[in-house]
């Protein structure tokens, strides 16, 4: 997908910048003010991207410090990143939810984080040089994400106007606990963050601060909660926009039911860690960081299953083991 900056209704801009993974570039959105404008998500702050977003505003005649305000759809670094650069020169204000918000402040110390993942990776089967290289993957990314206040918190149902344009706030919650995602009821646009993508579902983590929280079933009914809005463009993170939200969503709950069915035939022959069943369904040929989202991804599939009694757990030498319950092995192959 190219990168720049094109015009998606008057006076309101998607602009794509790049990103060095896999997901090469993310898309961030614009609204022209009289007096500046207004950001949704920033990119992340690496090599090339704030020349990047200073060549698209450059464009439209407008410049960093001409920010006004930044909402952030959630903290992930390709969505956030640049906020904290962007608010020093320019002196705008940055939005997000309050949950998003508690995990900057929890993750402000990389220790917390690190022995945080390392605590659950290793619970979860995960083996100790992999643990190892992604915490030291974190640790490098760690300046993608320029340090930032906010001012204030998005909240679900909040009703804004900004360049003369209604925005609704939705929390969407699942990709991340406190993920907002932004309803403009006039153009009948979703600027959905990381939500709802055209050809990549989310990646489901749990939330290592919240144990609480249940990333699979906030996630799809998240999906209900915008289902039904009048929707006629779909504007992802990542991806061109698209206009069918609702065969979108159909396709990302097929894509679940089934995953989640292949969670449990790996556990047809007995119990085993959550290592073992992403390998089962991942294949053994990934890079340690694609181990971890695996293992997070599997994570939330299993704890859904045991929600719902078909599996259950049991701890040996520190490792949770799953099995499938007696209900869910009657009568299956
Ligand atoms: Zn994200």
């Amino acid at each position: 997908m190219k990168t720049g900056i094109r015009e998606m209704a008057e006076g309101i801009f998607m602009i794509t910048l790049p990103m060095p993974f896999r997901l090469k570039h993310v898309n961030i959105f614009l609204f022209l003010e009289k007096d500046g404008f207004t950001l949704i998500d920033t990119g992340p702050n690496l090599n090339g991207v704030l020349p990047a977003l200073e060549a698209s505003l450059a464009e439209i005649g407008r410049r960093v410090e001409d920010c006004r305000r930044i909402w952030i759809t959630h903290f992930h670094m390709d969505h956030c990143g640049l906020a904290g650069i962007i608010a020093g020169r320019s002196g705008a204000s940055v939005y997000l939810s309050e949950i998003e918000e508690l995990t900057v402040r929890t993750f402000a110390r990389e220790e917390d984080r690190a022995s945080r993942i390392r605590c659950f990776a290793r619970e979860q089967g995960l083996d100790g040089g992999t643990i190892d290289t992604v915490i030291r993957t974190f640790s490098a990314f760690r300046t993608a994400t320029s340090p930032f206040s906010a001012a204030g918190f998005l909240t679900d149902g909040d009703r804004l106007t900004v360049g003369g344009r209604r925005v609704e706030v939705i929390a969407t919650p699942g990709h991340s606990r406190g993920h907002i995602s932004f309803h403009l009821p006039e153009e009948r646009f979703l600027i959905a963050g990381d939500h709802i993508l055209p050809h990549i579902t989310p990646n489901l983590s749990p939330d290592l601060i919240a144990p609480d929280f249940h990333p699979l079933e906030s996630f799809l009914s998240s999906l209900s909660r915008v289902g039904d809005l009048p929707v006629r463009r779909v504007c992802p993170a990542h991806g061109r926009p698209f206009s069918d939200l609702k065969g979108r969503i159909s396709e990302m709950r097929e894509h679940h039911r089934e995953r989640s069915e292949r969670a449990l035939r790996a556990l047809a022959e007995g119990p085993r860690n959550c290592g073992e069943v992403s390998r089962f369904i991942f294949g053994e040929n990934l890079s340690p960081f694609d181990r971890l989202l695996a293992l997070n991804e599997t994570y939330v599939h299993l704890i859904r299953l045991e929600r719902e009694t078909l599996i259950c757990r049991e701890k040996r030498n520190g490792v949770c083991l799953f099995s499938r319950s007696r209900s869910s092995s009657a009568g299956s192959p």
